[in-house]
């Protein structure tokens, strides 16, 4: 079967507690199996496990990792990724960055003494941190285009075509970014201004809709509730309320909840998973919403 299958859905740090065991506790990192192929979206600690099931196999030893960016839930499970130790193993490294070496520093620097007990020079696979020119890249039946997302640092989000079918990863993302930054000046602004950074909105708000329309799935940052989105905004992380909006207005078919705050429990994500499916309901739309949850596999020819 070609497959995706969540290994970590945690945003900003692992939570491995008893009450939150049902959706999970590691940080992000989702995997796309097709073809014999496998590409990896973030390396949060999600990504230790997944690396302990690819020793199980012998037919895979190339892959290829997508880095959304350099914060902690989403590389902290590379030191401990066992492939990268392995003589004989590829591994393919995408992410922010102006060169290969930037690219390489900035997963490198978690491991510096005296951080951590050994540094990157002891992986043995054949790392190939890949060249970024925030364009398209090419992997086995993969087709991967990267854009721009709003989120503290350069951030990424991925639009992956494979099989005709459209998968998209935003795992951080600030929807109302913007809105918010408007809002926050509005008083400072003469009418021409306002005018101008409506157009500045409505082409940025194009512009995100052009990567995510009509995708078979999406995997988006719902982070906060709104009573917390209140007290959070500007922290890059969006609401669950406009995670679901932008997934209307973008007609995909699928839509994971991901990322979501390590202080909510299983009965907090249940809540805002069934608030979710009301509010699609109200607004008579056949989006399909799940809650991303470990372990969770989804069959990518069936979307
Ligand atoms: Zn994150
Ligand atoms: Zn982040």
């Amino acid at each position: 079967m070609n497959y995706l299958k969540f290994w970590g859905v945690r945003g900003s740090y692992p939570a491995p507690f008893g009450s939150h065991m049902r959706i999970g506790g590691n940080t992000v990192c989702v995997e796309l199996r097709v073809d014999d192929h496998v590409l990896i979206c973030d390396g949060g600690s999600g990504i230790i496990p997944l690396g302990n099931s690819l020793l199980k196999q012998d037919n895979i030893k190339e892959l290829t990792i997508l880095l959304t960016h350099y914060h902690w839930d989403h590389i902290s499970g590379l030191p401990f990724f066992v492939p990268v130790f392995i003589p004989g193993w590829k591994l393919n490294i995408y992410g922010p960055g102006n060169s290969k070496e930037e690219i390489k520093k900035r997963i490198s620097g978690q491991m510096i003494d005296p951080y951590f007990p050994i540094e990157v020079e002891t992986w043995l696979a054949d790392i190939n941190y890949l060249i970024p020119h925030n364009t398209e890249l090419e992997y086995g039946p993969f087709k991967v285009e990267t854009f721009n997302v709003h989120h503290p640092g350069i951030t990424l989000g991925y639009r992956i075509t494979v099989h005709d079918k459209t998968i998209v990863y935003v795992s951080d993302n600030e929807l109302q970014f913007i809105d918010q930054a408007i809002e926050a000046r509005k008083n400072e602004f003469n009418s021409d201004e306002l005018e101008l950074m409506e157009t500045i909105r409505s082409e940025e708000q194009d512009i995100a809709l052009q990567y995510i329309k009509n995708a078979d799935l999406l995997i988006h940052d719902a982070q906060y509730t709104p009573e917390d989105y209140k007290i959070k905004k500007g922290w890059g992380h969006s609401c669950y309320v406009d995670t679901i909006n932008f997934a209307m207005e973008a007609n995909v078919k699928n839509l994971y909840l991901i990322h979501l705050d390590p202080n909510y429990d299983d009965n907090q994500a249940e809540e805002i998973h069934l608030d979710a499916i009301k509010i699609l309901g109200e607004h008579n739309s056949p989006i399909v919403c799940n809650m991303a949850r470990e372990g969770l596999i989804v069959d990518i020819d069936s979307l």
